[in-house]
């Protein structure tokens, strides 16, 4: 297929990226959103500049199979096949605390990515304080992903996993069968249908994860 402009035309491709800013959410415990100014134009600075401090886990952000020492891969490995991919959307937005197999089973057929819209989507982007009791997946969720040969998973919350799982058995199951995690998305203003997804995280050497710039692209409009 060529693609042309029209298939990239503003209006078909949808920001799922939450924006990085002070008073965003982070992990309990983690390095949290600051931008500092280092130099300043209307300080007699010759240009702008800022330095950022952060988790690599805040806001859209990807984890890599390391972040839970599964194998050694780490960020800038992640293979761009997991990264540009075709994504189903579920519109799991009625789940309560966890997405389990039978609200997967049957919704993934002949798909290789998908992004679980759940009750938190527009959260993060609404500079809402944090919610540990996120929706995640549950094991059985996990397991059924692996079963169904699905390379990326998306959620809308900060993790894929409920808050201080013991042991994180959904990350080590995910990350231990190269099932790419991407986490922090903003999924509230999205239809649950396919699109191609595009996520593109910082290529930093020998990191855990990193912070992403998602996007959809609307193929059926
Ligand atoms: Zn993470």
């Amino acid at each position: 297929m060529i693609l042309s402009l029209e298939t990239f035309s503003p209006d078909r491709i949808i920001d799922i990226s939450v924006t990085l800013r002070q008073g965003l959410a982070c992990w309990p415990g983690e390095e949290y959103w600051q931008l500092e100014s280092t130099q300043q134009i209307a300080k007699g600075g010759s240009c702008n500049l800022s330095r950022a401090t952060m988790s690599l886990h805040m806001g859209t952000h990807v984890d890599a199979p390391w972040h839970f020492g599964e194998g050694d891969r780490t960020v800038e490995a992640i293979p761009l096949s997991q990264l540009v991919i075709g994504a189903r959307v579920l519109d799991l937005t009625h789940v309560e605390a966890a997405i389990g197999r039978s609200d997967l089973e049957g919704k993934l057929d002949g798909i290789q990515a998908v992004l679980l819209k759940t009750s938190d989507s527009g959260r993060l982007e609404a500079l809402e304080p944090f919610n540990r009791d996120f929706v995640h997946l549950d094991e059985s969720a996990a397991e059924y992903l692996v079963e169904q040969n699905i390379s990326t998973v998306g959620i809308d919350y900060l993790s894929v996993e409920g808050y201080h799982v013991e042991n994180a058995p959904v990350h080590h199951r995910l990350l231990g069968a190269e099932v790419l995690i991407v986490e922090g998305l903003d999924l509230s203003g999205v239809e649950a249908r396919d699109y191609l997804l595009v996520v593109l995280p910082l290529k930093i050497e020998g990191a855990d994860g990193a912070p992403a710039r998602a996007i959809l692209i609307d193929s059926d409009r």
